[in-house]
């Protein structure tokens, strides 16, 4: 259990080659259970851990991409 502690203090969410990392036990997560939009520019993930079945939430801001002006016109 120490172990533990120590490991979920240095990875709180951190993604793992893609992958989200469940904060409890670490086991790694491939898709979210549900996603939802909850402004123009952010979506909720809810995981759902089914090594030790702990379920949080992660939120993922949305960059706004501005148009590409690198091409000039001749
Ligand atoms: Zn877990």
């Amino acid at each position: 259990m120490e172990g533990r502690a120590a490991a979920q203090a240095s990875v709180p969410g951190a993604n793992f080659f893609g992958h989200q990392l469940c904060p409890q036990c670490l086991y790694s997560l491939v898709a979210p259970d549900a996603s939802q939009h909850i402004s123009e520019h952010t979506i909720k993930h809810i995981w759902f851990c089914e090594a030790c079945g702990t379920e949080f939430a992660t939120l993922v801001k949305l960059r706004r991409r501005e148009p590409d002006r690198s091409v000039a016109a001749a």
